[in-house]
């Protein structure tokens, strides 16, 4: 049997224009600022204009520890979405724009897939708005006034061997992972060791999607630290003067993208920060803005539940006074199996007891959610080699957990196929249980803040952190950056930080590499292992594939 790719199907939809689009969720088209007929910004003024108004839910998208097999988190958004509307209810998605570079190295798209996609899916897997040319320009400018500040004089005392601000192109290119700049004599200034980060991985773009509005951007980028001075002491974004032009260089791409879903149902898709050293999920002023337009909002947050569900629920919510009504903890068949134990190439073949065995994962992510007062339901996102025997392990499993996993057959069915995990997250929060917390309270020191997450999420007997580290997050709350959440680094992997611990591993610890202070986004990050801030192409990059034929239809993008 014959399944058609995600292009495939992507490239049959039928679109409405962008303006009905808006329509549905009460944005005239005087509001909506269109970049072709399919696409379109929505007015700093109508966002202003909305702000008063009651929230509708928040349900937030997550998974299982991610494994080869794929769990499609993105899918099960968009067809909750349609779920959602497909049973009366007024509803929108809200995810994130894809990263330019990671196209050309391995397929993959960030627009969902199957019959649960947002269109165009080629736009926004390529230049779409081109807020992410801006991010980039904004950074750039930023890098430049650097290295300008100190050819005219230094007159901040910069030691140049402390910039800590980093440049970015969005392009998977390890030959920039560790550069030297000004080389070629006086007139190109003072050689220093420098490098590039991947666009994404900038502090500009986790600015871009925690800020509130224009002026809290502006203030965030001006509380960016670039670089130290011989004392130590931090030099800002601000010291620079660059804040206000970079504000300038992203007006336009604070606004949110307005798109579709294959089934003409609205989607925000807006900023898309790193989810190891920043949070990882979209704009606070999209998901924000949707919760004044439709009842029902669904968002995800990106790796596993012990990663993105924790950063969304402890840094995005907390800074952005949001509260999910509901999680949803997308769980796949093959994820099981792969947790069991069962090799890639043996997942099409029935292993009920290799579902049972891998479990455990599921369960420990059903209890650290609800550990937030937030209720779970298991999306089983199914794929058609799941038997039923297999699905009901599932089902029986999550039932020995206290909790209730529908399965949803978004993939290939659309909102048919997610109509009844639709109705049970309803049911679900018209119950009206939700009670969120966050996991620590912002006055607990930095150091036990980590702890916190390393023993109550990752189930760790604890973090270690040498003597250095612990004097730096000494140091910082000193200076006042006490009350700031952590953003943890860590394999996504495994709860622990080596990528090949399936399962719910216990009796282990979280080795604390490094920290660093990401002031002006507002939180402090703990490198557990090794991190990647500049990818690179693999041996054969599927951009070798990637053409125009003969009708000018993209092919080999997904
Ligand atoms: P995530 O957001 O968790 O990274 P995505 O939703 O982007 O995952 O899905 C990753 C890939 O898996 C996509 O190419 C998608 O088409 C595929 N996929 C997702 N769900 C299914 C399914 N039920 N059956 C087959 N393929 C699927
Ligand atoms: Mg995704």
């Amino acid at each position: 049997m014959g399944y058609k790719s995600d292009i495939e199907i992507a490239r049959e939809a039928s679109k409405r224009p962008i303006q009905e689009i808006g329509a549905k969720i009460g944005i005239e088209s005087t509001d909506l600022l269109p970049y072709g007929h399919d696409k379109a910004k929505v007015s700093q003024s109508f966002i202003n204009s909305v702000q008063d108004r009651d929230n509708g839910h928040l349900i937030l998208v997550t998974a299982i520890n991610p494994t080869p097999a794929g769990e499609g988190k993105t899918t099960t958004t968009v067809g909750l979405g349609d779920g959602l509307n497909r049973i009366g209810k007024n509803a929108m998605v809200c995810i994130r724009e894809a990263s330019l570079g990671p196209n050309f190295g391995m397929k993959g798209g960030a627009a969902g897939g199957g019959y649960a996609q947002v269109v165009p899916m080629e736009d926004m897997n390529l230049h779409f708005t081109g807020d992410f040319h801006a991010i980039t320009s904004a950074h750039s400018l930023l890098s430049a006034m650097i290295d300008n500040h100190i050819y005219w004089g230094n007159e901040l005392e910069i030691d140049v061997r402390r910039v800590v601000w980093r440049r970015v192109v969005d392009m998977n290119d390890r030959a920039l992972r560790q550069i030297t700049a000004s080389l070629g004599g006086v007139a190109n200034g003072f050689p220093r060791e420098a490098g590039f980060d991947i666009t994404v991985a900038s502090e500009v773009m986790a600015i871009l999607c925690l800020a509130k509005d224009l002026k809290d951007l502006q203030e965030r980028l001006g509380a960016m630290i670039v670089a130290y001075r011989r004392d130590r002491s931090p030099v800002y974004a601000r010291d620079i003067k660059a804040d206000g032009a970079m504000t300038v260089l992203l007006k336009d791409a604070m606004q949110p993208n307005l798109v579709q879903t294959l089934e003409n149902n609205p989607a925000f898709v807006h900023g898309g920060p790193f989810a190891n050293i920043a949070h990882g999920c979209n704009s606070v002023i999209a998901t924000s803005t949707a919760l004044k337009l439709c009842d029902y909002v669904v968002t995800e947050a990106g790796f596993g539940a012990d990663l993105g569900a924790e950063k969304f629920l402890n840094i995005k919510c907390r800074k952005a006074g949001l509260a999910p009504s509901v999680v949803v903890v997308v769980a796949t068949v093959r994820a099981m199996k792969m947790n069991g134990g069962v090799a890639k190439a043996d997942l099409s073949a029935e292993n009920v007891e290799a579902v049972q065995n891998g479990c455990a994962n599921l369960g420990r992510h059903i209890e650290n959610v609800k550990s937030f007062g937030v209720p779970v339901v298991v999306a089983i996102n199914h794929f058609v080699t799941d038997t039923d025997a297999e699905v009901q392990a599932v089902k029986d499993y999550v039932a020995s957990q206290g909790a209730e996993a529908v399965l949803s057959r978004h993939w290939e069915l659309g909102s048919e196929g997610s109509a009844p995990l639709a109705e049970k997250v309803v049911e679900v929060i018209e119950k009206g249980e939700a009670d969120f917390n966050t996991l620590y309270p912002d006055d607990m020191p930095l150091a036990e803040k980590i702890q916190t997450v390393c023993k109550k999420i990752y189930r760790a007997d604890k973090a270690v952190m040498d003597k250095k580290i612990l004097d730096q997050l000494k140091l910082w709350e000193e200076q006042g950056y006490g009350d700031l959440p952590v953003c943890m680094a860590k394999t996504q992997y495994s709860f622990t930080t080596d990528p090949n611990e399936r399962g719910a591993p216990t009796g282990f610890t979280i080795p604390v590499r490094e920290v660093r202070l990401s002031a002006g986004a507002g939180f402090i990050v703990a490198v557990c292992g090794e991190i990647m801030t500049m990818p690179g192409l693999p041996r054969k990059p599927s951009a070798e594939s990637i053409h125009l034929n003969d009708t000018g239809e993209i092919e080999g993008l997904f």
